[in-house]
């Protein structure tokens, strides 16, 4: 029998990606070098909570607070030399000048990530991004499928919208904790 899949709609996929994400968080956090039971639990407690509505993806406001931790440097790469600010969803394809939207990059990993979805950019590079990153990036895709009604919409469907992020990029497997970090780390 075929194994029913975890999500259909978007709003599941990024429920999915995130629960994902904090299950590495917290390895990360514990310097595992693997994921073991319990982080299996806390992921699929988070992804049960936030399906049922029980739980919540924190408001981008805990990110905004890392942000300003974490100085200026590339929040890609972690270099202190050329900054500029890079929007993560490129206003080419609609994404939007405001905070929420901009990080500090360095003019190398900005002309390297040019027009591409960041998930996009990071399936090229062939390396996962700090997981802050990707943990603003998922709540920036839903504030914007939850501010024009997308949510709901089967993944296929949406897959076929021009939209600013592209969704068949957004991770739904993690790497081991071993093989990421939270942040960028200065250098
Ligand atoms: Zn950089």
């Amino acid at each position: 029998m075929a194994r029913a899949k975890k999500y259909q709609t978007v709003k599941e996929l990024i429920f999915w990606s995130y629960a994902n994400l904090a299950m590495a968080h917290t390895a990360v956090e514990r310097k595992q070098e693997k994921y073991n039971t319990f982080n299996y639990v806390i992921r699929a407690k988070l992804f049960k909570g936030l399906k049922d509505e029980t739980m919540n993806m924190r408001t981008i406001f805990d990110d905004e607070k890392i942000k300003l931790q974490t100085g200026q440097i590339c929040n890609y790469c972690g270099s202190c030399k050329k900054l500029t600010l890079d929007h993560i969803f490129a206003q080419k394809s609609g994404g939007k000048d405001d905070a929420e939207n901009l990080i500090f990059a360095c003019t190398s990993c900005n002309s390297s990530k040019g027009k591409k979805d960041l998930m996009e950019w990071m399936s090229y590079r062939g390396e996962f991004l700090p997981l802050m990153i990707i943990r603003r990036y998922l709540k920036l895709v839903f504030k914007f499928c939850s501010d024009n009604g997308l949510l709901q919409t089967q993944i296929e469907e949406i897959t076929e919208m021009k939209l600013p992020f592209k969704v068949e990029y957004i991770p739904t497997k993690y790497p081991k904790p071993n093989e990421l970090k939270l942040n960028a780390e200065a250098k």
